[in-house]
């Protein structure tokens, strides 16, 4: 793992231009649970299943549990090292951007700014008919809509059927096209169009996750957790 990690201090000391993009296995070391190994945990349903326009929809009173229970578990979480220490790397001239599928917000939280919040923020929350926005507390609290009289609040993240938010997907895609160090980090890599993005970057590519992806081919891989790998890399980077 430590000559991974120096290859990976290397790959970013000779990269001018380094973009991240993180999963759900980014945050877990934050205690928030990813979606593949949960299991279901969450009322006994599958998550891809109640994230959904459909359940949006067609079973509101489900899909405001889900999110109910999401957004508590989500409260007091913190960022982890591995968050801090891409903080740093962006400070010190490493690391251009992050674009991530976390709606947690601790990238921001740990300090990164130039952050691509690729499927929305859980405690922003808007009107899913007119789009106004709203607090968190009306959507706890079961609030209508007081623009339109909506019954459907909801948190602004990309729920599966629905599209990503174009401005934010563009600014992304020509981050990691002209990027000659593409990291990442904690994801499954089973969820379009962001799986994607592997292939379009044109220089390096790394991946660093606790298990191994299918189908892609990374320049390195180092399986492990990602907070630990992102503290190693600072200790050898010495930042
Ligand atoms: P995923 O659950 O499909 O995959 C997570 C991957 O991370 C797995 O391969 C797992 O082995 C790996 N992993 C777990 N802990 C790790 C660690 N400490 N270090 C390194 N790797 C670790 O998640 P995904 O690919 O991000 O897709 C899930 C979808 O669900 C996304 O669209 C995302 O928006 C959403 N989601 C977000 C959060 C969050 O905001 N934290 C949490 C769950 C799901
Ligand atoms: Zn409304």
């Amino acid at each position: 793992m430590r000559s991974k990690i120096e290859k990976l201090a290397q790959f970013i000391e000779e990269s001018k231009k380094t973009v991240v993009m993180t999963g759900a296995g980014m945050d877990t070391e934050s205690n928030i649970p990813d979606f593949r190994s949960q299991g279901g945990l969450w009322y006994q349903v599958d998550p891809t299943k109640v994230a959904t326009v459909e359940a949006l929809e067609g079973n509101y009173p489900l899909f405001h549990d889900f999110y109910t229970a999401r957004i508590k578990n989500m409260e007091n979480v913190k960022p982890h090292e591995g968050h801090y220490a891409l903080a740093e790397l962006e400070e010190k001239g490493y690391l251009k951007s992050i674009a991530t599928q976390n709606i947690s917000g601790l990238h921001a939280m740990a300090g990164n700014k130039n952050v691509y919040e690729l499927h929305g923020n859980i405690r922003k929350i808007k009107c899913n008919d007119c789009g106004t926005r709203h607090s968190l507390e009306d959507f706890l609290d079961k609030k209508s809509c007081n623009k339109c009289g909506s019954h459907a609040l909801r948190p602004d993240i990309v729920l599966f059927g629905e599209l990503l938010p174009t401005d934010t997907w563009d600014r992304a895609i020509r981050d990691v096209e002209n990027s000659d160090l593409f990291i990442v980090i904690g994801t499954s890599l089973q969820v379009s169009p962001v799986n994607q993005m592997p292939y379009i970057a044109r220089g390096r590519t790394i991946y660093i996750n606790m298990e191994r992806a299918r189908g892609y081919n990374f320049d390195l891989e180092i399986i492990g957790k990602a907070g630990e790998v992102l503290v190693g890399l600072k200790e050898v980077l010495s930042i």
